[in-house]
């Protein structure tokens, strides 16, 4: 399958008064036309720093470097903040976790949608009104024509969500990122907007999802990747990862998956928290709350090695039938 977005060696350094925090600390991934990849990991891991980074959306002074950043063929490091504004919505878009925070309160729906619509695709008014009501319809919005006419605080949160998302949609982006787009919903339009982003990923090239929630993941996406302390630990075919789990951190979020047939059991959970990213531990990050840590565990970092096609962990036991 041809190449979409590649990823080799990201980096992204704040450099602030107490030490350089290490948000990105050299990861690799791709995504190919017509996938879905998964982003998971704890809080801190460095999930939303690294799309943000692909974006090259970013405060000034986080430094970006990477050995390769291209979303299809275009070097995204090299591009003027001009050229970035004309990529973002139009190859780029994303969908963020509060969406009531990325729309205006001051001006109707409509005004939203089609300012962008015509900003990118350069084109008149009442055809980007089209634009975004069949963008409102592909959501399963009711009533979009009311909708357009509505201003923010007349709306739910979970039809902002179905806005946002149809306005990301609504350029026709080559890669969509969502970034846990329902975590500031209600668990009924959290199963909504999961499902209506299940069906609208053959809309665009590709889908990168970041969420806690591997079961999100093992529903969306087809490829998925485990992120810690600015790391990437594993990566591959939602199957793959999923079924077989060679990455003790990895094995470690999975068994805490709370199971309706394991409800006398204590719930699973990995002891101690998240390293900070200004002065990681020594080696392998994850070494501190790791059952199987060995010496040399904390002394050198592993390598990302490929233990099975297109699957790729990061740990010493890796390739030596897995940790014991
Ligand atoms: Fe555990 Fe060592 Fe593998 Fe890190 S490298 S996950 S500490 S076994």
């Amino acid at each position: 399958m041809e190449q979409l977005l590649q990823v080799e060696n990201l980096k992204t350094y704040f450099k602030l008064i107490d030490g350089t925090v290490k948000a990105v600390d050299g990861v690799s991934f791709s995504v190919n036309h017509g996938e879905a990849l998964g982003i998971a990991g704890e809080t801190g891991s460095g999930k939303s720093v690294t799309v943000k980074s692909i974006m090259r959306n970013m405060p000034s002074y986080a430094e970006i470097t990477a050995d390769k950043l291209t979303l299809e063929g275009i070097d995204l490091l090299k591009l003027s903040n001009k050229e970035l504004q004309d990529i973002w919505g139009k190859k780029i878009a994303m969908i963020f976790q509060n969406p009531t925070s990325f729309i205006n309160p001051l001006f109707t729906i409509e005004k939203q949608m089609t300012d962008v619509i015509c900003f990118h695709e350069k084109i008149k008014k009442a055809e980007a009104v089209k634009i975004a009501r069949n963008m409102l319809v592909l959501v399963g919005m009711p009533d979009p024509d009311a909708v357009l006419k509505s201003y923010p605080f007349q709306l739910s949160g979970g039809m902002i969500q179905r806005i946002m998302i149809a306005l990301s949609l609504s350029c026709n982006p080559s890669l969509l990122i969502a970034d846990e787009p329902t975590t500031a919903l209600d668990v009924t339009i959290q199963a909504q907007i999961i499902k209506l982003l299940g069906d609208i990923k053959t809309h665009t090239s590709g889908l990168i999802l970041i969420t806690h929630n591997l079961a999100i993941i093992t529903e969306i996406c087809d490829k998925v990747a485990i992120m810690y302390a600015g790391k990437m630990m594993e990566w591959g075919g939602v199957n793959q990862v999923m079924k077989e789990p060679a990455h003790p951190y990895t094995q470690g979020l999975l068994a805490a998956i709370p199971r309706l047939s394991n409800e006398s059991k204590k719930l699973e959970f990995i002891p101690g928290n998240i390293p900070s990213t200004v002065d990681p531990p020594k080696g392998c990050r994850f070494s501190p709350r790791c059952p199987y840590a060995k010496p040399v565990c904390t002394q050198e970092e592993p390598p990302m090695v490929e233990i099975a096609p297109s699957h790729f962990v990061a740990c010493h036991c890796a390739g030596e039938g897995g940790c014991r």
